[in-house]
């Protein structure tokens, strides 16, 4: 018999092309549109300075927690497809983009293989991801690492700006 089993996922969002705050509304409607998915909370929209890459637009990120059946493998598919769907080029790394979505969390689990990692391995550092996270799950664990808040402390000197309340 098919297992209906919801699992929590959190999934950052980010855009820095082609009207990114319209590129994270549209996607944040696409991840409603995923079997089986319902999407049970939305972080307001922020407004970060590129990192690495410096010579590009700023970014609107945000943080979306879903409940969804598809395992990560399988989410991360999907992921990949909304963001082919909406004009993602892969070009060099830190490339400015339309729209990248990343799965931050999936339940408390810790996996790791050559095309995915969970917990994101960067988000421990990035005040553009811990910020939203914090502001719908601010007594989430990140495992492996620490609480949300202890992150976030860690990246105080990071510019944030909240542009939009969810
Ligand atoms: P980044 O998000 O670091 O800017 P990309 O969006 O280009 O980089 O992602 C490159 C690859 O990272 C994806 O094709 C995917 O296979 C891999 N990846 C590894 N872990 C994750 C994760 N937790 N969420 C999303 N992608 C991941
Ligand atoms: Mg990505």
């Amino acid at each position: 018999m098919p297992s209906n089993k919801k699992y929590q996922a959190f999934i950052a969002l980010g855009s820095n092309l082609e009207d990114p705050v319209f590129q994270i509304q549209q996607a944040f409607k696409a991840l409603t549109q995923l079997p089986n998915t319902h999407l049970v909370k939305c972080s307001s929209l922020y407004k970060s300075a590129p990192v690495g890459k410096l010579d590009q637009p700023d970014f609107i990120n945000a943080v979306a927690q879903i409940e969804t059946i598809l395992k990560p493998q399988a989410l991360l598919k999907a992921l990949l497809e909304i963001e082919h769907h909406q004009g993602r080029i892969r070009e060099a790394i830190n490339a400015p983009r339309t729209l990248d979505l990343d799965i931050l969390l999936y339940e408390n689990l810790q996996y790791c293989d050559e095309g995915l990692t969970i917990p994101h391995p960067r988000m421990t550092q990035r005040a553009f991801v811990l910020q939203p996270l914090m502001e719908i799950a601010p007594d989430c664990f990140i495992p492996g690492y620490d609480s949300i808040r202890k992150l976030l402390t860690a990246c105080s000197g990071q510019k944030l700006e909240k542009i939009q309340a969810s």
